[in-house]
Formats: structure tokens, sequence, C-alpha cells
């Protein structure tokens, strides 16, 4: 069986390991090529304006899928761990694609209810009767799940040239969306870190303000923001516009950022978003860390 799996949202986070338990069951996963401006468009066409850019971009990528294979692997994620969800609109793009594509092709969408293992073996069966291969399928597939990415300075102290970029996996890790905040700040200097260099045991603590965090990657995005406040130059904070939890939880990282006069950008995306627009005001921002870091006197003979 030829399966698709769409390069968008949580194929960021869960990819290496659904490539890995689909082959282990036989399955010939094709991946969609990575985001451009077609499979933008292609999503822009099939959805409403309103919704996040990033659900624009998965629809994109399962109508790129739909014509080339036997049927589209696209797990919805509904909570996890203590009743922490995710945000409605991830978990609606599955009817989505329902309505999209599923008169074309086949949809295996297994429902994780709290238990992401359960989910998947009972998905297993979608490819083989063998519960013996399901389960080595399992066990081979969930090395994948382990992070490779935590650095071993992260928890260093504090960093003059080094940002927190803080921003969904999805949207740092999908080039067309992240790659030009990345590499400008690297062009000019400064190092970055992301929540996904830094430890699941700091990402999923659930004290202090996290606690009121419903949304499950929403407290990851908060706890990598409290954990790296006194470490880094500043924060660039990447929230997808239309997307209430990002905004609602942006908002409360900007007030924590100005209480300790760390500098603190903002960057809302979508489909206008250009380049220039980006690279300008992150230039401006690295100006700003750059005067912050110069001695006082230096400083003032600057001015
Ligand atoms: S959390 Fe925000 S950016 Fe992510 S899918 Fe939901 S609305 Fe979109």
């Amino acid at each position: 069986m030829r399966i698709g799996l769409p390069r968008a949202l949580l194929y960021y986070r869960y990819g290496r390991f659904w490539e890995c338990f689909l082959a282990e069951l036989g399955a010939e996963v094709v991946l969609s090529r990575k985001t451009d401006e077609e499979i933008l468009a292609r999503g822009l066409a099939a959805v409403s304006s309103e919704v996040c850019l990033p659900i624009k971009i998965a629809a994109g990528h399962l109508l790129e899928l739909a014509d080339s294979v036997d049927a589209i692997f696209f797990p919805r994620m509904n909570w996890l761990g203590d009743k922490l969800f995710a945000c409605p609109k991830m978990i609606g793009i599955v009817d989505v694609a329902a309505m999209l594509v599923g008169n074309r092709v086949k949809l295996i969408a297994p429902i994780i209810n709290g238990n992401f293992m359960s989910a998947h073996l009972k998905a297993g069966f979608e490819f083989t009767r063998d519960p013996f291969r399901v389960s080595q399928a399992w066990k081979k597939a969930k090395s994948e799940l382990k992070n490779t990415s935590i650095r071993s300075d992260h928890a260093q102290g504090v960093r003059d040239s080094t940002v927190g970029v803080i921003g969904h996996f999805y949207n740092l890790g999908d080039d067309f969306i992240g790659r030009t905040i990345i590499t400008t700040f690297r062009r000019c200097g400064y190092d970055i870190i992301t929540k996904e260099e830094i430890p699941d045991d700091i990402l999923s603590r659930d004290n202090g303000f996290a606690k009121n965090i419903r949304w499950i990657y929403e407290r990851e995005l908060y706890n990598a923001f409290e954990y790296l406040l006194n470490q880094v130059a500043g924060f660039c904070v990447v929230v997808s516009m239309g997307c209430g939890p990002d905004s609602l939880v942006a908002e409360f990282m900007r007030e924590q950022a100005q209480k300790r006069s760390v500098p603190f950008l903002l960057l809302v995306i979508d489909e206008h978003t250009g380049e220039a627009g980006l690279v300008t005001r992150i230039e401006a921002f690295v100006e700003l860390l750059k005067r912050r870091k110069m001695p006082r006197l230096a400083r003032m003979t600057a001015l």
C-alpha cells in the first residue's frame, strides 16, 4: 500500500516515528514534498481565509498527496497526558481532510485520546492482521519518538549572543515559514535556541502560569520561554495570524519579558508575510540587542 504522509503540522514532531512505523508495517511511505508556493496556493484555495497559516499549508499537502497514494495517514491528536488538548483547528483539520480528499483516497486517522501508543497499535491493524507484526513495528519505531535535538549546553547561563526563538515546531521546522527567521539571526551573528532543543521534562512542567495552560503545545512554548528567560539576550516569538492560543500566551510572555527588561520581538506570520519585512524587523531587533551589549560609555559615544 502506498501511504501518504503530509509534511505539515504534527509531522514535524512525530514524522520520523510515523515513517518508521508505517514502513515496518509494510507500507510504502510517500512524503509530500517540502512546502512551496504551489502547495500553499492549493491550501489557500481549499480552506477558509480565517484559519492560520500552518492549517492552510496542511490542506495544500493533503491535496498534493491525494492523487498519488492509496491512503493518507493523518492522526487526530485530541489530547495527551493530563488532559492537555491540541488546539481546535488542529483537531478539526482531520474533518476538513475528510471533506477535501476523503472521496478520492482512504484516510487513516487514528484518534489520540490520551494514549499515543494504543491509538497507533489500533491503526496498525489497517495494514496487517498480525498482532505480533504490529507490536514489533511499534517497538522498532518508538525510538524515533526520542528528541535528538536537545542541546547539551542548554543550561549554561546567560548567553549574550543567543536569542530564544519561541514558536511551534510546525512553523519553525517548515523551511518555508521558519528559514528566513533562523538564517537572518545567524547571518547577524546570533545563535538561536528553540524549544525543540530543551529537554521534555522542562517543557512539560505544570507549575506556575504553565499550569493554567491547557493546550499541549502552548504549554511547551511557555515553559521554554520561562526556562530561557534568564539565559538569552532576547526573544523572538513567532505566532500565526488568527491563532487564539498563540496570541494569549504570547501576550503573557511579552509582559514577563518587559518586567525583566528582556528584549522581545513578536512576529505574526501569515501567507502575506514577506521575506523582506521579516528580515528588516529582525535586523532592527538585532541592532537593539547589540546596543544593549555595548558598555555604557561606548553606547553614549555611538549616540
Ligand atoms: S495552535 Fe494556532 S497555529 Fe497551531 S494549529 Fe492551532 S490555531 Fe494554528
